[in-house]
């Protein structure tokens, strides 16, 4: 049978928790299907840090990049505030998405029917609403140098960031889009400020260029940043994909993500580029974090996860079919009313992490039937 690798990265506070609803996931769809996922586990975060002194070792690097893809769950939490900067938990993460080269962060934005009512907007604003946002990852203005900041000798100090973009960087994140776009909505919006940033100028010139040069049924819109914040409140049903540099990317994401609900819903995926024989390096994570003041007691809404290795069906393991059962029997769930906590709403039953994963399972057996 036709396998893939998928190593686990659970992580700290209520990251065990939902990667333990996800590998139950993974063992239906392994009864189901015919091809078969192999899983390996290991330490990512404090937990790292506890056995290791490092936020991640060697070693799990050295599986994560022999992986077919990563599934990391969550890092952080009070008890390594204190710990050395560069061993903090994130650094496991920050290590992984460089280490990796995950240039393209994928965030969708759906809003199931069930839970339109929970958005800020009104329900037929986001009803069905379905986005992704292709964020570029590893440059613009969190990662260029110089970064510093200097003491002017006069009671003031300086601070600079360096936003800087290559043309290859725009155009492998642009491509990455235009690939998704052609499985979607075919409709791309292209995010940047080049009515006054030099960065926006050639992020414009490089998407225009390989539109033309290949992506010419593809329908491109390009739009000035602080008008696609504005257009996601108006009439976000207008877009399909929005690409965009690290900087907007992050916070059009998260502007995306609240007009569907709860942090716990919310799946992501990061992409490297394919090498020689196809395989893309590809990490899968839930947006929320550890949430330290729930973990432990069962409560954490497993959707987010178990909708990430949704995604990694879907990029990683070609398995398109998999991966929309999967989108379908938690919509299922959800029109039956069941909620963690996080996503309750009068008239519905509250359930736990556990109940919810089972939940699912459920909904697979019964849509497959
Ligand atoms: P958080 O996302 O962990 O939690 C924010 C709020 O949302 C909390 O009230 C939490 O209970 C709730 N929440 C989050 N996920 C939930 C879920 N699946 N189900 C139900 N409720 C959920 O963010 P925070 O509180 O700012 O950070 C806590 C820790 O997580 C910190 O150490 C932070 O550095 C870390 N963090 C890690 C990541 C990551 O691993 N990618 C991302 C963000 C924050």
């Amino acid at each position: 049978m036709p396998g893939f690798d998928l190593l686990f990265l659970p992580g700290d506070g209520i990251g065990p928790e939902v990667m333990g609803e996800v590998k139950r996931t993974i063992a239906w769809f392994n009864a189901h299907s015919s091809k078969t996922i192999d899983t390996d586990d290991d330490l990512v975060g404090g937990c790292a840090y506890d056995a290791h002194g490092e936020a991640i070792s060697d070693a799990a690097m050295d599986k994560a990049r022999a992986a077919d893809a990563v599934m990391l769950g969550a890092v952080g939490g009070p008890k390594w505030d204190d710990v050395p900067y560069d061993a903090r938990p994130e650094a496991g993460l920050l290590r992984l998405r460089k280490d990796l080269d995950l240039f393209a962060n994928l965030r969708p934005a759906i809003c199931y029917p069930a839970l339109a009512d929970a958005s800020s907007l009104r329900r037929e604003f986001v009803e069905g609403l379905d986005i992704m946002i292709v964020r570029e990852l590893t440059g613009g203005v969190y990662f260029g140098e110089p970064k510093e900041i200097t003491d002017l000798g006069n009671g003031q100090k300086r601070a600079v960031d360096t936003q800087v973009y290559d043309s290859f960087e725009i155009e492998r994140i642009a491509e990455v889009a235009f690939d998704l776009a052609r499985k979607r909505g075919n409709k791309v919006h292209s995010a940047e400020k080049r009515n006054v940033m030099k960065t926006g100028v050639l992020w414009h010139e490089v998407v225009t260029r390989l539109h033309d040069e290949k992506f010419g049924d593809v329908e491109l819109e390009h739009i000035l940043a602080d008008n696609c914040a504005m257009q996601l409140v108006r009439n976000p049903k207008q877009f399909d994909v929005i690409v965009t540099d690290n900087l907007f990317g992050d916070i059009l994401s998260d502007a995306a993500a609240m007009l569907t609900g709860s942090l716990g819903m919310l799946p992501s995926a990061s992409l490297g580029a394919e090498d020689k024989t196809g395989k893309r390096p590809a990490m899968y994570e839930p947006v929320h974090g550890s949430a330290p003041d729930i973990a432990g007691q069962g409560k954490a809404n497993p959707i987010a996860t178990i909708a990430s290795f949704g995604m990694a069906l879907r990029y990683s393991f070609a398995m398109g079919a998999e991966a929309d059962l999967l989108d379908a029997a938690i919509a299922d769930v959800l029109d039956q009313g069941l909620r963690t906590p996080d996503i309750m709403q009068d008239g519905m039953t509250e359930i736990g992490t556990e109940a919810m994963g089972t939940a699912i399972i459920e909904a697979l057996d019964r849509l497959s039937a």
